[in-house]
């Protein structure tokens, strides 16, 4: 199949790590390079909050792969090599070894890219005191983890009250610190769930002594002999002996700009075999668009599962295949202490940024038959179902409980991309036994509802 000879794959995270896999399965005989200029292969960032909670208790454990593990498979693997540019005409990439110095090209068939992306950091006054940290990488989880035990370090302010904030501020409240958790949205976790979910969710960590500051904007940081001591806002001060800014990420593609399309937030245009604006590049991860499936548009959507997909298509691409990647739901799960929740495609609360109408039903129901008790396995569940209202079309839900109910947004997440309306879904078969659910699926239940709310606004 194969008419690459040499693939060179930058960047040994989700997507690059999923592109050498991949190689090596279809095409053992491919000469694979791949490139990480970090000095440890493959760390696995979604692993942090159980590292930084003790739950894993080696960082170097919370990874994929070796570079002894993938050099026995096949591959060529660099370490503490940066690809520093690219020319595409020339197909080389130009590589700086970052413990010698010594540089050099190095010639492609095929080029893979999952270079990623850092975390954003504010551009505000006082932005370079110490104990401005980030949530991201290895090095970044050995300093946190340093953090939670650190005496010294008390109050602690998170920016951005996304699913990483969120974890953060979990982490360093259960190590026994006072956390603020600021965000400029109104709603933590507002890019995932709709209120009737976030407003438990924020009385929940209230009451495990996270302060949710939202709908608020950092202005400056103060600090002391060097350190950040406070953070300011529009709306208030709070003190802080560390600040952890999980408020966005920026596309690691600044090198990459005179070579590749990017668009105004520098990710990589790619088309639908992850293929670049230049011959015979592929880009995959965080920093490339994704295409949307409830809108079938561009998004941005930072997950590990999207850089997964997109390194296999990829690889097999740069191997002479003509694979299409099926556009994405955007789907994440999350526990937020005794809460688990999960939430795919559309909200409410996202649709006017995609300029898309909704509508929505909202079910509370237990997770299983009301006989079983509580503390037999039985909890209520909330659950929304959001839909367009001309056709039906699935769009998005969301669901959560204290039970884990959070594998029902894997079936929507499937709905929204097949196209499925609420009527497929308002009789789909769904198993019943006792001891996991009840005789109607909680998606059942919502799609029977949607059916007779489009019926009466007919
Ligand atoms: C705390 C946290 C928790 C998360 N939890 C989840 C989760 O539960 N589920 C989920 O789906 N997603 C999760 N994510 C998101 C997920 O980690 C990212 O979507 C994923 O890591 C993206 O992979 P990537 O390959 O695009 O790039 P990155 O993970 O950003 O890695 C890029 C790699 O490329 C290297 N690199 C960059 N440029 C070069 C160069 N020029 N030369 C050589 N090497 C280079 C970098 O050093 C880096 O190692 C989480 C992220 C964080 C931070």
């Amino acid at each position: 199949m194969s008419a690459a000879k040499k693939v060179i794959v930058v960047g040994s995270s989700h997507g690059g790590y999923e592109a050498v896999q991949q190689l090596l399965m279809d095409a053992p005989d491919t000469n694979i390079q791949w490139y990480e200029k970090g000095d440890f292969l493959s760390f696995l960032s979604c692993g942090m909050q159980l590292y930084l909670e003790g739950v894993v208790k080696d960082v170097n454990s919370v990874r994929y792969a070796t570079p002894e593990g993938e050099t026995a498979k096949g591959a060529h693997v660099f370490t503490q090599q940066e690809v520093t540019s690219v020319d595409a005409a020339a197909h080389t990439v130009h590589v700086k070894d970052l413990k010698s110095g010594e540089e050099r090209d190095e010639s492609y068939d095929k080029l893979i890219l999952s270079p990623g992306a850092v975390p954003a950091s504010l551009p505000v006054e006082g932005k370079d005191l110490q104990n401005i940290y980030a949530m991201r990488g290895r090095n970044w989880a050995i300093k946190l983890k340093a953090a939670t035990v650190n005496p010294d370090i008390k109050n602690i302010v998170v920016i951005g009250a996304g699913y990483i904030g969120v974890e953060a501020a979990e982490v360093f409240a259960k190590a026994g610190k006072k956390v603020t958790l600021i965000d400029i949205l109104p709603r933590m976790l507002q890019l995932y769930l709709d209120s009737e979910f976030t407003e438990t969710l924020e009385d929940v960590v209230s009451k495990h002594g996270i302060t949710p500051a939202m709908g608020q904007t950092v202005q400056s940081f103060e600090g002391k002999n060097g350190k950040v001591s406070q953070v300011k806002t529009d709306k208030g001060s709070y003190d802080a002996d560390l600040v952890i800014e999980t408020a966005g990420i920026t596309a690691n593609t600044a090198w990459l700009k005179e070579t590749l399309d990017v668009d105004d937030h520098g990710l990589i245009k790619i088309d639908e075999h992850q293929a670049t604006s230049a011959p015979d590049i592929f880009a995959v991860g965080d920093a490339t668009q994704i295409k949307f499936a409830p809108t079938g548009g561009e998004a941005r959507i930072a997950l590990a599962t999207n850089a997964r997909r997109q390194g296999r298509i990829a690889a097999r691409n740069a191997l002479g295949e003509n694979v299409a990647i099926t556009p994405v739901s955007g789907s994440s799960a999350l526990s937020v202490y005794e809460y688990k929740f999960a939430s795919t495609g559309m909200k409410e609360g996202t649709a006017a940024k995609y300029g898309v109408k909704v509508a929505s039903v909202f079910v509370e129901d237990t997770y299983r038959p009301p006989f079983v008790p509580d503390d037999a396995g039985n909890a209520p569940v909330r659950f929304k179902l959001t839909y367009d209202p001309a056709d039906g079309r699935v769009l998005g839900a969301q669901i959560m409980s204290t039970q884990d109910a959070t594998a029902n947004i894997n079936a929507i997440s499937l709905a929204v991309q097949l196209h499925a309306t609420v009527e497929d879904l308002a009789y789909a078969d769904f198993f019943f036994q006792p001891g996991f659910d009840r005789p109607w699926n909680i998606i059942n239940i919502a799609a029977q509802k949607a059916v007779a709310a489009m019926k009466t606004e007919k």
